[in-house]
């Protein structure tokens, strides 16, 4: 039987390294995570046999249920394949922060207040475990948006100097949705600066993860390495 998202995969590859292109850049640079929240485990196997190796979740709950069924069902144990990567992208409570560590993500996107870093560390440290994280930074002054003020990101860059099992590797944010993805530019160009500043300062930080299905164009070519995207590869009516 077709794969059921062999296109829309191919697709967004497609798209994503024409970006990349006109801005310059090596498609490669560009990591596409698929966001797979809310999709049922049967789509993310099929998003993993058309390639895709990152997955996208937002919540700790779901997360916690589907990473456990899709590892049993062997999903990223393809030898000639890199292993299933998991991003946390949803807004994370202190009191999911053990659960979080504990399902080895990869990456979580959403570093948000120095408790939550502290109670990440603390965590991390009791797991021994090293997690990799991002600082998420409000782009925008809507109430439903999370993440720390660009004034703020330094101070919490300096705070995680001291903490040994969380390495923060770069920002994450999201613009206000715009029907027109052009008007979300300037607010990936405001968080491209923000990083710039904070490697002005001494701090190493690779990654900007930015761009969703509406946007990622635009995103990538303001410097984003991770795309998060999920309405164009798994469709609308999930
Ligand atoms: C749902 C979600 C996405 C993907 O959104 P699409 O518009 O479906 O591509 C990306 N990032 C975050 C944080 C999300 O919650």
């Amino acid at each position: 039987m077709k794969n059921p998202l062999a296109e829309n995969i191919e697709n967004v590859r497609r798209r994503i390294a024409e970006a990349a292109l006109r801005a310059g850049r090596r498609p490669e640079e560009v990591t596409l995570i698929a966001v797979s929240k809310t999709v049922p485990p049967e789509l993310v196997k099929a998003a993993y046999e058309a390639g895709v190796s990152d997955f996208g979740e937002n919540r700790i709950q779901e997360a916690g249920g589907k990473i456990k069924t899709l590892r049993e069902s062997g999903i990223g144990q393809a030898a000639e394949r890199p292993p299933v990567r998991w991003h946390f992208i949803g807004h994370l409570q202190t009191n999911k922060a053990g659960a979080a560590i504990g399902m080895g993500f990869d990456l979580i996107h959403t570093v948000d207040s120095e408790r939550l870093l502290d109670v990440l560390e603390a965590r991390a440290a009791k797991a021994g475990k090293s997690q990799r994280a991002l600082i998420e930074v409000k782009l925008s002054e809507e109430p439903s948006k999370h993440g720390v003020s660009p004034g703020g990101v330094c101070s919490l860059l300096r705070a995680a100097q001291g903490a040994g099992h969380i390495r923060l590797e770069g920002l994450m944010g999201m613009p206000p949705y715009f029907p027109e993805a052009e008007k979300a530019r300037p607010y990936f160009a405001r968080l491209r600066r923000l990083r710039q500043e904070a490697e002005a300062e001494g701090f190493h930080l690779p990654h900007l993860s930015m761009g969703m299905s509406h946007d990622f164009e635009v995103a990538i070519e303001e410097g984003a390495t991770l795309v998060r995207i999920g309405t164009a590869i798994f469709g609308l009516n999930l």
